[in-house]
């Protein structure tokens, strides 16, 4: 049994203001390892044999890497093939969320919306997509109460932690440090046992990936790459078909 495990910041536990995440905050960092330690220590107590985890906030970096629980391997980029199934720790509701702290999708600057088939989509769904079209299910989610209710929409009923209430896009409300620790053990460690039940995100194929950018300039820049797989459906909004998922660029824009 191999746990993949995709860590962000915005639903970590204790981060309740959205500059704690853009001053890098030596506390926010912490309770990062915190999360992810009680997610590894989970997966492991619930039966797993291996863990590789990945530091996904801004492309990385984040990690306090003496605090990471050594059982875990520390991995970069597109690991999840031969895993068994996913974790999400610390994951955030799409954009356009009522009640999240910090929702967005991929850029909280120029994406407004994003759409797989016609239907609004955040980054939970892509990471879903992309290990979906792997046979690979997400099992387990922390964050706000948002992204945990966003989780079961998309995955059904996969064990979620709820760390923490969005007031609104830059506050939220938080449990606890100690509490959410156990949140996420539980559910990481009950995780471990529902990978053969819960259904894989599988996508149907070919499929229409559309964003929606905030502004027409964002738009126009995007178009200046010439991509030629691009079509522009009006001021805003870009698509393309998508005939296969096998690399996670293929269900990004
Ligand atoms: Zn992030």
């Amino acid at each position: 049994m191999k746990i993949y495990i995709e860590t962000d910041m915005e639903g970590i536990s204790g981060i309740s203001d959205k500059s704690m995440i853009e001053r890098n905050d030596r506390y926010a960092l912490e309770r990062l390892m915190t999360d992810t330690n009680a997610a590894i220590r989970g997966a492991f107590d619930g039966g797993a044999d291996e863990v590789i985890v990945e530091d996904g906030h801004g492309g990385g970096n984040n990690f306090i890497k003496e605090m990471l629980d050594s059982r875990a391997v520390q991995v970069t980029h597109e690991p999840v093939y031969d895993c068994d199934a996913c974790f999400m720790v610390g994951v955030h509701a799409k954009s356009g969320t009522e009640h999240a702290f910090y929702d967005h999708t991929q850029s909280s600057v120029s994406w407004h919306d994003y759409y797989i088939n016609g239907r609004a989509c955040g980054e939970m769904a892509q990471l879903g997509a992309f290990s979906g079209a792997f046979g690979i299910p997400i099992v387990m989610v922390s964050g706000d109460f948002a992204a945990c209710a966003e989780a079961r929409e998309f995955f059904g009923n996969i064990k979620t932690a709820c760390v923490k209430y969005g007031i609104g896009h830059v506050k939220a409300e938080c449990i606890p440090d100690d509490e959410a620790e156990r949140l996420i053990y539980e559910a990481a460690r009950s995780a471990v046992s529902i990978t053969k039940e819960v259904q894989p995100f599988r996508v149907v194929l070919p499929a229409e990936i559309k964003v929606e950018f905030n502004r027409t300039d964002y738009c126009d820049a995007y178009m200046e790459r010439g991509r030629k797989d691009i079509e522009r459906l009006d001021g805003r909004t870009v698509r393309r078909i998508q005939n296969t998922i096998e690399k996670y660029s293929d269900i990004l824009m």
